[in-house]
This record gives C-alpha cells, structure tokens and sequence, in this order.
C-alpha cells in the first residue's frame, strides 16, 4: 500500500487532501496540533471506509515537535510514497501591524518546519516519490494585506523549484498548488460572517466563487498519480482565476 503524510491534516485543505488520498488508496498520515476531535474525525472516517490512517500532534513552529514527527513517520512507514506539506498559518497582516515575534512565527511554520520536515523524511522517500507543497496564489499576486505570509509562500515556491532540480535525478517529482481564497475554517470569520465580504471575496475569481478544500485536493492527487509523472518544480495554479 502506498504511503502519504499530509500535514495540517485535519481541518481544512489537509483534510480533504487526507480524505483523497485515502480514497485513492494510500495509507495516509496526518498531522494536527490541537483539535483532537477533528483529527480523529478524519481518520476514523477513512477507517470506516475501508482505509488506514494514523494522526501525530505536532507543532511545525517546535523544531523538536518535526523531529518527533519525522521519527514517528519513519517508525510507521517502510517508506514514504507522498509528502504534503500543507500545514500552514496567516501572518498578521499588512507590514504595519507585523511584530519581529508574529515574522518568526509565521516563518517557523510555515517555511522552517516544512523544510526540516522535507530534510528529514528524504531518506524515506523512494525513487518515483512526490513532495508537494500548498503554497498560495499570493506568490504571483501581491498580497499586502498579509505580507509576511505571502512571503512564506514565496519561499515555499523557491524551496520547490530547488529541490526539483536536486531530485530530479531520483525520479521524484516536487511541485506546489496555489489556492485562490478557500471556504476554510482559515477565512471562516469574515467568509461565512460577512456577506458583504463573501461577496468581495467571490467577485475576486474569475469563476466568481471562492473555491472549495476538495478542488484542492484534486489538484494534490492528480501531482500524486503516475499521470503527473513528468511534472516537476512546477505550480498548479488552483485559483478560480483569482486576482486576490
Ligand atoms: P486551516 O486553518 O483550515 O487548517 C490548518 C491545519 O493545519 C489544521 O489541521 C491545523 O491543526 C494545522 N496546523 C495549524 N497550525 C499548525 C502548526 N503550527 N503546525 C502544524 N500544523 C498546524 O487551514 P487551511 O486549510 O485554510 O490552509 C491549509 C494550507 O493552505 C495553509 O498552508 C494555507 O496557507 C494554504 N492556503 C489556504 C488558503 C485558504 O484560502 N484557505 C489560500 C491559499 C493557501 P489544528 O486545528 O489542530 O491546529
């Protein structure tokens, strides 16, 4: 059975990648930090359908917590298949209201930990293996209105292209996805809150709708599957045609 670890995957796009994923027939672990509920929530649904799926708490800001992580993969898994880094927070907010304190941290998760993760787990990875990355349609798009995290992105997006060309020789393939704005619990608060602003937020894709976890993860299982086999550093731009 093939093997994935999407991180972040209990709410959000990392549940419905998790969800895919399974269904696709990988045996699928997933990472949280908090809501144990929604954690287990994921994988007993994939245990009632049939599948196998394990959830690890873990901080990627806590470089101890990745390492914990890594082992506890490496422990449960001969090999890893599929590696989804998607865990990811927002920063503050436009450069203004960034503190050097809420810069590390948005940093620490969203870039740090990813890397280290990645670095770690590489031994498991198998020749014909796949990293991919969530990045954010922030990374083409100017984004003020959340700098520091739009810069995460931006380095998640190098990190992708080097690490393509580093193993490209292995046969494995390392892109990213970019998501227009998604119905999460993220954009909860002024998505499903604010009519005014669901509107906005809509008006900003072409396809006039914010997108959905599950369109997501569509894009992450089709760079999973063998038919994405000669597709590497690049992005799927998964934003509605979104003009953020
Ligand atoms: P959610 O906030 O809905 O879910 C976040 C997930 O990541 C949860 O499983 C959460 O677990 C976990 N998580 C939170 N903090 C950490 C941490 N420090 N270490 C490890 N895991 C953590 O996020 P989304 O689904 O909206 O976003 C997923 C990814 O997609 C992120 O990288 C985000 O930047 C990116 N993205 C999202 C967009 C959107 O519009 N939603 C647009 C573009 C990109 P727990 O609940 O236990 O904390």
């Amino acid at each position: 059975m093939r093997t994935a670890l999407v991180t972040g995957g209990s709410r959000g796009i990392g549940r419905a990648v998790a969800l895919r994923l399974a269904a696709d027939g990988f045996r699928v672990a997933l990472t949280y930090t908090a809501d144990d509920t929604a954690a287990k929530e994921v994988t007993g649904r994939i245990e009632q359908a049939g599948g196998s799926a394990f959830a690890v708490r873990a901080d990627l800001g806590d470089p101890a917590d990745t390492e914990r992580l890594a082992d506890h993969v490496a422990d449960a898994f001969p090999a890893l298949d599929v590696l989804v880094n998607n865990a990811g927070i927002a920063g503050s907010g436009p450069i203004a209201e960034e503190t050097p304190q809420t810069y590390d941290r948005v940093f620490a998760v969203n870039v740090k930990g990813p890397f280290f993760l990645t670095r770690r787990l590489l031994p498991l990875i198998p020749d014909g293996g796949r990293i991919i990355t969530i990045t954010s349609g922030a990374t083409r798009i100017a984004f003020p209105e959340g700098i520091a995290y739009a810069m995460t992105k931006g380095a998640l997006r190098t990190f992708t292209l080097a690490l393509a060309k580093e193993l490209g020789p292995r046969g494995i393939t390392v892109n990213d996805v970019a998501p227009g704005i998604i119905d999460t619990d993220a954009n909860a608060a002024w998505l499903r809150g604010d009519p005014e602003a669901a509107a906005y937020a809509a008006s900003r894709h072409a396809l006039g709708r914010v997108g959905r976890p599950e369109e997501i993860a569509g894009a992450v299982a089709f760079l999973a599957s063998p038919q994405a086999s000669f597709i590497t550093g690049s992005t799927i731009d998964a934003t509605g045609g979104g003009n953020l």
